[in-house]
């Protein structure tokens, strides 16, 4: 889906909210800031070159502010790796106003994923200063060689040891920074795949558990191309759960509304306090998945807008921010895209209704998972 023919005319004061067509509301918004990393996870498989024609800081905060007009409440920047964006505090600092706004275009929080390398005290402190709201950093493994293997490090354990310390370290400064895990604002996201990394769920609970940060637990997904991903690979939740729960008991939380990770807590009370006292979550969305209330829009690093992370194709929203900026005409590009949204990639392929699981996706680095 490409060029400026909106189907449907925008939401506008006094119309009735912004549903798809399964009832959904929108809620948050990813925004990919690049499609290059400076990781090569072998599940996620990240490009080395940007596509061209970026799109601006100008022209971030312009979608940015369309879609929280349209209910975006949260803004979730990533990549790629956002940090190799050199822009990331000024777009921050730039959405303040967002943040500030009254009322029905109010942006309620700006929150970052990142593999942490790039996380020195200073960043952490300058990404706090612009008004950035939480923190999400990937760790794979808690061992050099789990480190080198999940992130495609050449040089072995000796450079996933190197990679490790400079990740605990970056935890450390986000902390300092005012990131507290305790009211949410520093999380752990891991990937576990069976027979590459599951060995790590015991050590991940553990660090997570003793830094007081909540850990969300993902199960590798069949997102875009060139991953190789297979069935047999995925660890389900369940067993996640199971496993650590062995060791630290654990007692179920919920899910809750729109959100994709089911929390458990600790019996012990180990771990993070977090907002509902979440301690571990699992984010399920090939054994248990969550498409129901999925209420997500991703935008790549160039401007492409996808309402699905399984989707194939997308809507090029340039023709609306070039080669000047229209505002109304964005914003009905979004919501048009948004009411015509009948995406359940996930449910479906659980229910084998898929012509064939394997159709092409859009790669993770361009979607920001
Ligand atoms: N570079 C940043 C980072 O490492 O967090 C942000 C981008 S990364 C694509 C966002 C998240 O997606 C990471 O937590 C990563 O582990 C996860 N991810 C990437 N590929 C995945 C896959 N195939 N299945 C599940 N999660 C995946």
């Amino acid at each position: 889906m490409t060029g400026p023919s909106s189907p449907l005319p925008p939401a506008s004061a006094g119309a009735p909210p912004l549903r798809d067509r399964l009832g959904r509301p929108p809620g948050v918004l990813r925004l990919s800031l690049t499609a290059r990393c400076n990781l090569a996870c072998p599940y996620c498989c990240p490009d080395a070159q940007d596509p061209p024609q970026l799109l601006t800081l100008e022209e971030r905060v312009l979608l940015v502010s369309e879609a929280a007009a349209l209910g975006f409440r949260t803004l979730r920047l990533t990549g790629g790796e956002p940090l190799l964006h050199p822009g990331v505090e000024a777009l921050v600092a730039a959405l303040r106003p967002l943040r500030e706004a009254a009322g029905a275009t109010r942006l309620e929080a700006i929150a970052l994923t990142t593999n942490g390398l790039l996380l020195t005290a200073e960043r952490s402190q300058r990404l706090r200063q612009a008004g950035l709201d939480r923190l999400t950093v990937s760790l794979d493994g808690t061992d050099g060689a789990s480190v080198a293997r999940m992130g495609g490090l050449r040089g072995g354990s000796a450079a996933g040891d190197r990679a490790l310390a400079t990740i605990l370290a970056a935890l450390d400064h986000a902390q300092s920074a005012g990131f507290d895990p305790a009211e949410g604002a520093l999380k752990l996201n891991a990937v576990i795949t069976r027979g590459r990394n599951d060995d790590q769920l015991l050590p991940l609970a553990a660090l997570a558990r003793q830094r007081g940060i909540e850990l969300r637990l993902i199960e590798y997904m069949d997102v875009g191309n060139r991953n190789g991903w297979a069935p047999e690979q995925v660890l389900p939740a369940q067993e996640m759960v199971q496993r650590i729960g062995e060791r630290w008991p654990l007692e179920p939380v919920g899910r809750s509304a729109h959100g994709t990770a089911a929390r458990w807590r600790y019996r012990d009370g180990g771990g993070s306090g977090g907002p509902g006292g979440s301690h571990l979550a699992v984010v399920a969305s090939i054994s248990a998945p969550f498409c129901g209330d999925c209420n997500r829009l991703r935008v790549t690093a160039d401007g492409v807008a996808y309402s699905c992370l399984f989707a194939a194709a997308g809507l090029d929203l340039k023709p609306w921010l070039r080669p000047g900026p229209d505002p109304a005409g964005l914003g009905a590009a979004l919501s048009g895209q948004w009411r015509a949204r009948r995406d359940r990639y996930s449910e479906e392929r659980q229910e084998q209704t898929l012509e064939g699981a394997q159709r092409p996706h859009a790669e993770m680095a361009y979607l920001g998972g």
